[in-house]
């Protein structure tokens, strides 16, 4: 007998996902996302399930970069925030990463590196996000700068929109437009597109696209389209009922007294917490399905826990299955009944969860 709270993971969804991304930006390169442990589905395995198909995988550190390699991964893989401290530079070079540069001592410390070196450097324009990046007005002093250094072999230029996934935001157009004109003058490939604007803005496509939550079948975007309701969700989280009792009316449920029940409830209790990364801030009504049928949760969050209504669900029993997110219910949705982003819910699941993957193709 083991505890049933149980993250699945489709890799067969994941690879999906990647194809329908490189299918939207047919003339692009696609770098898998996979930073922070692939947004909680366990990186090393995400990369492994693509590591034929993906043109490159994308994390945001060298620590992460380093666990990739030494698992075997053999494709080119970028460092999105860079390096951190001088002493990774000689690592970056010996692991063949590639590196964003964001910032003046990153490019000072290049220079200082052996001659012999060779760079592949993401140069960040910061066109609006303001989190970073060079300026519009330094950028082309620093393009110049590392083109002429022989540690440097390519430059990419790469920027990050602040609001790809609204899509009646004019800032992404604001943001297109100032990266167009700083880098007119600059000729070398170019990198501007995370899901929402792979998704949504084909004129960010350019030569490398970046596409992270849409890997994992989660839809970023204000309003759904067409290529975003072919995502499949990649995360299945799951547990089962381990308790049910029937409460009376003026009852409540949990800690602090949160649920008061105004008539008899049938209230099933599930082995799924706050110490396995499901949101104490869910609300009272959070949906929760239970053997298939869609209900709420009742009541406070606990550690280890957490209470469903099963009133109207009187099949289900001990040991029904109980989905907290996956295929049938979107992680987007309970996500906006914890004030929060899908993101945050994935990379939130904690080692308790045991993970299982799975990898049969699909009839999609
Ligand atoms: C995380 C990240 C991405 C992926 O963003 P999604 O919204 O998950 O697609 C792309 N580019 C950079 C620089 C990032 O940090």
């Amino acid at each position: 007998m083991a505890r049933p709270a149980t993250a699945s993971i489709d890799l067969a969804a994941f690879k999906h996902n990647y194809a329908l991304a490189k299918s939207l930006a047919p003339h692009s390169q696609a770098i898998a996302i996979i930073k922070a442990d692939g947004y909680g589905h366990g990186a090393i395995q995400l990369a492994q399930a693509l590591d034929d198909q993906a043109d490159a995988f994308g994390v945001a550190c060298i620590e992460e970069a380093i666990e990739l390699r030494e698992a075997g991964i053999q494709r080119p893989i970028l460092l999105l925030e860079g390096f951190f401290e001088t002493s990774e530079l000689p690592l970056i070079a010996h692991y063949q990463l590639w590196t964003a540069v964001h910032n003046q001592q990153q490019i000072d410390a290049i220079a200082q590196q052996p001659e012999s070196s060779r760079f592949q450097v993401w140069l960040k324009l910061d066109t609006g996000m303001h989190r970073l990046g060079f300026s519009p007005q330094e950028y082309s002093a620093a393009f110049s700068q590392l083109s002429s250094l022989p540690q440097v072999a390519q430059i990419v230029h790469m920027t990050h929109f602040a609001c790809a996934d609204e899509l009646d935001q004019p800032k992404t157009h604001q943001q297109l437009r100032l990266s167009e004109e700083v880098l007119s003058t600059l000729p070398a490939s170019a990198s501007f597109a995370n899901s929402a604007a792979t998704l949504a803005h084909s004129r960010a496509h350019l030569d490398y696209i970046r596409p992270g939550i849409m890997l994992y079948g989660s839809d970023p975007l204000s309003q759904a389209n067409s290529a975003s309701q072919a995502l499949i969700p990649v995360m299945s989280l799951h547990s089962k009922i381990i308790a049910i009792r029937q409460v009376q009316a003026g009852e409540t449920i949990g800690y602090g007294e949160r649920f008061h029940a105004t008539k008899a409830m049938r209230i099933g209790t599930v082995a799924m917490g706050y110490a396995d990364g499901y949101p104490r801030h869910a609300k009272d009504g959070t949906p929760i399905m239970v053997d298939g049928v869609r209900t709420a949760l009742v009541g406070r969050v606990s550690m280890d826990m957490l209470m469903v209504d099963l009133t109207d669900i009187p099949e289900a029993q001990i040991g029904s299955t109980v989905e907290l997110w996956g295929k049938h219910l979107l992680a987007a949705e309970v996500a906006r009944y914890c004030d929060t982003i899908a993101y945050t819910l994935f990379t939130g699941i904690t080692r308790r969860v045991r993970k299982e993957y799975q990898d049969e193709s699909h009839n999609f």
